[in-house]
């Protein structure tokens, strides 16, 4: 395939734009090669500037879990925006969403809607703070939460691809209330907790995480973190960003019977706008402004777009969740036709599961931290890449991403991707 018009465009943007791009994980730089600009996508397929057509695997990292350019949710953006696109000023489809969100994911009685993950998990730790009066917080490596100060150590998704998973500009002092777990490993999380008694506010954690390519939760790990919260007055955060509305209505909560104090959103919860949210029981939410002394607040939160879109896409999800079972039956198809292709030709690799989200890594070890994650970041991943690419699909251009199936595959299309993981394959020994 031919990539000209984007390079043109690429080599356009980066001269203000630093790098080129708006968030880092979509440049090239971990795989080499120029990023691909995107003209217009429709259900699985992205059509780029140089009209090529790709299958999408990313699907804007997540959110369009029904495909793009799904038609319930442009219709609803079109009809809301010809009525004003924001106000500052309450709405009654806030409402509207929030009674519906609140009905879906188990635990929760109330919401607050933000604009991105990021400031939805900022806000969650600062409102776990509030209520427990503590200041400490948990987090696992490899684990990604956003861009906010007290998350950048040990980050996962970009922040790792590009080799600052601590970045320059988090000052020490914040730093040092963030302390760093081994993720899927309890007597870690027990140990960190025993030398720092009576000062953690939260545990944050992916539930499945999804920022070092997927990693499932070994069976007994978050009951053992709720039952290490109880026991030390902690409360225990999901950020349901990625696995929200994507591996049940519910999220990972309802798919894996284990319940947080506070959930965070994002990605499929505004349908492809900008959209964060997170929500907990009252006695917690209460805590939040302006009812209570922590502060949150947004000049465009709950946008009335924002907002249809979410609307949207979650009363499809909630009145068809047929489509679970059948996004699952799909990604397990997938898994299996790519995992026989790389088992034919004795190629080293392991592939993590949990619902829709998948990641292939080029390493036999088992993958369930980051330490083994980082182990399938090597050559035969960015060889796979351009591989998949010049065979018209498109995955994550890192090792350390998952890949996000959309609702709009048709098997015919996983076939297509299957066979196109043959002839990448064949080439790789
Ligand atoms: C994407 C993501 C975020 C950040 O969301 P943004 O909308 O990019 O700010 C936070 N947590 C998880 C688990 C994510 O996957």
């Amino acid at each position: 395939m031919i990539y000209k018009r984007s390079s043109e465009l690429f080599a356009e943007a980066q001269k203000v734009i630093p790098g080129g791009v708006n968030s880092p994980v979509r440049a090239f730089k971990a795989v080499g090669g120029d990023p691909i600009f995107v003209k217009e996508a429709k259900g699985a397929y992205l059509y780029d500037e140089d009209g090529n057509r790709l299958i999408d695997y990313i699907n804007s990292w997540g959110p369009m879990i029904l495909g793009h350019a799904y038609a319930p949710v442009v219709d609803a953006v079109i009809q809301k925006t010809k009525k004003g696109t924001s106000f500052g000023m309450p709405t009654e489809i806030e409402t509207l969403i929030a009674e519906l969100a609140v009905s879906m994911v188990p635990n929760v009685d109330k919401i607050r809607f933000v604009n991105s993950g990021t400031e939805a998990c900022m806000s969650a730790v600062r409102l776990a703070r509030g209520f427990t009066k503590k200041d400490k917080i948990i987090k696992f490596a490899g684990c990604y939460h956003g861009h906010s100060d007290s998350f950048l150590i040990q980050a996962g998704s970009g922040a790792v691809t590009f080799g600052s998973p601590n970045s320059p500009g988090v000052t020490e002092g914040t730093a040092k209330d963030t302390l760093l777990a081994r993720y899927n490993d309890l007597e870690n999380v027990e140990s960190i907790i025993n030398a720092n008694k009576g000062e953690i506010a939260c545990i944050i954690i992916e539930p499945v995480a999804g920022n070092m390519g997927c990693i499932p939760p070994v069976k007994g790990f978050l009951e053992g973190l709720r039952a290490l919260c109880d026991a030390n007055d902690i409360l225990l955060v999901f950020d349901e960003v990625m696995t929200g509305f994507r591996l049940a209505k519910g999220g990972a909560q309802e798919l894996l019977g284990v319940d947080a104090d506070i959930v965070t959103f994002g990605k499929v919860i505004g349908g492809g706008l900008p959209v964060g949210a997170f929500a907990a029981r009252k006695e917690i939410m209460n805590h939040l402004a302006p009812l209570g002394p922590v502060y949150q607040a947004g000049t465009l939160s709950g946008n009335p777009l924002a907002m249809a879109a979410g609307l949207a896409m979650l009363n499809e999800l909630n009145s068809n969740p047929q489509i679970y079972k059948s996004i699952d039956q799909k990604t397990a198809y997938l898994h299996e036709g790519v995992a026989k292709v790389l088992q034919n030709y004795n190629i080293t690799h392991t592939i993590n599961r949990t619902g829709s989200m998948i990641s292939v890594h080029f390493d036999e070890t088992p993958i369930v931290d980051f330490e083994t994650a980082a182990k399938g970041n090597n050559e035969t991943f960015k060889k796979f890449f351009h591989g998949m690419l010049d065979n018209g699909v498109y995955i994550a251009p890192s090792a350390f991403e998952t890949w996000f199936i959309t609702e709009a595959l048709s098997y015919k299309d996983l076939d297509e991707t299957i066979g196109a993981v043959e002839k990448v394959t064949m080439k790789l020994k």
